[in-house]
Order: structure tokens, then C-alpha cells, then sequence
């Protein structure tokens, strides 16, 4: 099955862009340019070799022993918590910065909701000496003071959204306001697979750099490019876009997607978007969201800051529809259990977005023989006080 973008943005039945007719521009300058100008040479050569000396890639492909006696199977973790700042996020920060800067913006905005995003913006904006602000919730920027903190280190502007339930999607309608508003000098920059075509596939592109290292990594220890299974956590879904993005078309590779269950999908606190969602539009492209019988959206819960969006990014919610990925979603406690078991097994403490992946491991039943890839998205630093706060380990 194939699992392309077509030329309006649609993975299937999900994606596009709806977007308000003053966002047009903006829009149409990034889908006109992206395409040519991240398919030059001297574009890839300039990203891959920030990749290798400020992030620090490649990123090491595990072999988990003590993990994978657990389970019964070959276990390798991807380690993008070894990524400078601690996860995935960068890849895409980088290559974002590098087209607004061949796209001529000197200013960069982002939106973040645990700060993870705003963080990795904060940081390439400090790398290339570009002026960057960043939305936050006024509730997030209390719940999330470190990262606050760490933006402002890096020389960033952090503005609180005051307007609604002054969380991520309020942080985001601001950024889309500011963006309308300075549509010529400044670039937005989104953290995810989400929002209007292009910005789903270009954010996937960049984060595909894990599934290009995966397929030569294994190859190097196992002489086989491809594992009977690719595992990743989905928030909006990038981690797991970039793990997947080489293997879409690959049959024999089973794609697992791990949505955030919260406190169960029947307490109402949840965030696993293809269990509770529907299809609808959010953030400018169509796609399954959790949303009430008249449209109006839900506010999604996960103790991970990172999966509590109240949709999926629209590639997933295609890979969901066709089959081609198989979704499981695993609660709090789950999670907070398969970090601490990640961390005495293999003495790494993993982001708890991370954990949720993790503890799919759980639901699943494996041959001896499998070769099982895990996407190690983040480390566990920022999520200390959670750990703490749960308390059993
Ligand atoms: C932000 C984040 C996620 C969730 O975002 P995706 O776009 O779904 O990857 C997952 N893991 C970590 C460590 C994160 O920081």
C-alpha cells in the first residue's frame, strides 16, 4: 500500500488545508518554495551536517538484552533521547529554520504546550542568531516553568495565550494570529505532523532521518534492513512519522502506533484520538479528533505532556483507516511502570511519552525470532517531577 501525500495534501481521506483566507498567502509562499528548495543539494548537505555535529547523529540503534530477554524477541531501541535536547523534536526544528531562511524570514514563531517544541525552536534560533517567540498557555508556562526558563536562556520571547482554556490550542490560535499578522518577515514553525499541507509532509520529511538510519543501522548488525516491527508513540505523531516514513510501503514491517489512554478510555480523561475521535478539521488539515456530538473539541488527557493533544496527525489517521498501522493505547500507570521497567533493565530513563511505547510491548505476542524496533523518543530529565509525584519505584 502506498502511503504518499497527493498534490492537494490528502493521505487518503485526511489532510488538506483549511485555513482562513488571510492565512492564504503564508500557506501557498510555503507549499509554492518547500519542496524545491529542501530537495537541493546544497540544502541536504547544510541539514545533514547540523545533524551530525549539533545533534549529534547518528543517533545509536540499541540492542536491548536484558529488554528483549523480558519479552521474548530481538528488541532494538532507536536512541533519539541521545538527540541534543533530549528528543526527537530537533530534527525538525533544524530543517525548519534552514527553509525560512532560504525562504529570506528573520523571525521565527512557534507554539508549545509542554515546552519540548518551543524549547527545540528556542534553541536552532539561538544557533543561527534569529529572533524567536514563543506561545505558550498561561497554564502550561506555570506547570512547565524549566522549560519557560530554558527559552528564555536561549535568548527566546516567551508570550503567554491568555484566551480560553490557555493551554496548547489557545497558545496555537495566537501563533496563527501573529503569523497573519507579519505574514512577510516571519516563519512559523510547527512541532508536529499536524496543520495545513504542507506542513504535515515536510515535518515528516524531516523527521525521516530515523527510519533512513534504522534500515542502514540494521543492516550493519543484522544484514536485513527491515524489522518485523516498528513500535512508536503518537502525541501528533512526528517521532513516529520519521520511524515509519521508509517502511510505508514495506509490507512485512508492522507499524505500531501508541496512543495515550490517560486514566482509561471509558473515564473520560484520555487522548487516545483513534479510540475516542472522529473524523473533523483541527489545526487546518481533516483528521480524527476527539471532539462532542456538535463539534466543538475535547480536551484530551495524558499525565504526558507530550500526548495530550486532542488529535493525530492526518497521516495517522490514514494508517489507522487502511489498516496499515495498528494502534494500541495504554494508560498512566501503564506507562509510568514500563518507564521505571525500562530504566532498571537498561539503565535508561525514558521520557514517559516514551514509556507509552514501551509498554505496548505488553499487549503484543512476539515469535522468539522477531526483530522489534522501538523508537526511544525522548529522555526522562524533563518528567522527573512526574516520576517523582507517581512515586512507585
Ligand atoms: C513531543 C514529544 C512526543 C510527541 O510528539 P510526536 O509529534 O507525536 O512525536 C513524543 N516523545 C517525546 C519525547 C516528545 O518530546
Amino acid at each position: 500500500m502506498k502511503v504518499q501525500v497527493d498534490e492537494r495534501g490528502y493521505y487518503g481521506n485526511f489532510g488538506g488545508a483549511y485555513i482562513p483566507e488571510m492565512l492564504y498567502p503564508n500557506v501557498e509562499e510555503l507549499r509554492e518554495n518547500y519542496e524545491q528548495i529542501v530537495g537541493a543539494a546544497e540544502f541536504q548537505e547544510q541539514f545533514d551536517g547540523l545533524l551530525k555535529d549539533f545533534v549529534g547523529r547518528p543517533t545509536p540503534l540499541y540492542a536491548a538484552e536484558r529488554l528483549s530477554e523480558q519479552y521474548g524477541a530481538n528488541i532494538f531501541l532507536k536512541r533519539e533521547d541521545l538527540c541534543h535536547t533530549g528528543a526527537h523534536k530537533v530534527n525538525n526544528t533544524i530543517g525548519q529554520i534552514l527553509l525560512a531562511q532560504r525562504l529570506g524570514k528573520q523571525k521565527l514563531i512557534a507554539e508549545t504546550g509542554a515546552g519540548q517544541h518551543g524549547v527545540a525552536t528556542a534553541t536552532v534560533c539561538a544557533l543561527m542568531g534569529v529572533e524567536c517567540i514563543v506561545y505558550m498557555g498561561e497554564i502550561d508556562m506555570a506547570r512547565q516553568r524549566p522549560n519557560v526558563e530554558r527559552m528564555r536562556i536561549l535568548g527566546a520571547e516567551v508570550r503567554a495565550a491568555k484566551s480560553g482554556s490557555r493551554t496548547l490550542k489557545d497558545a496555537t490560535n495566537e501563533a496563527m494570529r501573529h503569523w497573519i499578522n507579519n505574514p512577510t518577515d516571519t516563519h512559523y514553525i510547527i512541532g508536529s505532523v499536524v496543520g495545513p499541507h504542507p506542513y504535515p509532509e515536510m515535518v515528516a520529511r524531516f523527521q525521516s532521518v530515523i527510519s533512513a538510519e534504522i534500515k542502514t543501522q540494521l543492516n550493519e548488525k543484522l544484514g536485513r534492513t527491515n524489522p518485523d516491527y516498528v513500535i512508536a508513540c503518537v502525541g501528533g505523531g512526528s517521532n513516529a512519522a520519521g520511524a515509519f516514513y521508509h517502511y510505508y510501503d514495506e509490507a512485512d514491517v508492522k507499524l505500531i502506533a501508541v496512543e495515550a489512554a490517560g486514566k482509561g478510555n471509558e473515564t473520560g480523561e484520555s487522548a487516545a484520538t483513534t479510540v475516542l475521535g472522529k473524523p473533523g478539521v483541527l489545526h487546518g488539515s481533516k483528521t480524527l479528533l476527539m471532539q462532542t456530538e456538535d463539534g466543538q473539541v475535547v480536551e484530551p488527557y495524558s499525565i504526558s505532556a507530550g500526548l495530550d493533544y486532542p488529535g493525530i496527525g492526518p497521516v495517522h489517521a490514514h494508517l489507522h483507516e487502511t489498516g496499515r498501522a495498528k494502534f494500541y493505547s495504554v494508560t498512566d500507570d501503564e506507562a509510568m511502570k514500563a518507564g521505571v521497567q525500562l530504566s532498571r533493565l537498561e539503565g535508561i530513563i525514558p521520557a514517559i511519552e516514551t514509556s507509552h511505547a514501551l509498554a505496548a510491548l505488553n499487549q503484543m505476542k512476539f515469535n522468539t525470532d522477531d526483530v522489534v524496533v522501538l523508537n526511544l523518543s525522548g529522555r526522562g530529565d524533563k518528567d522527573l517531577e512526574t516520576y517523582i509525584k507517581w512515586g512507585k519505584y
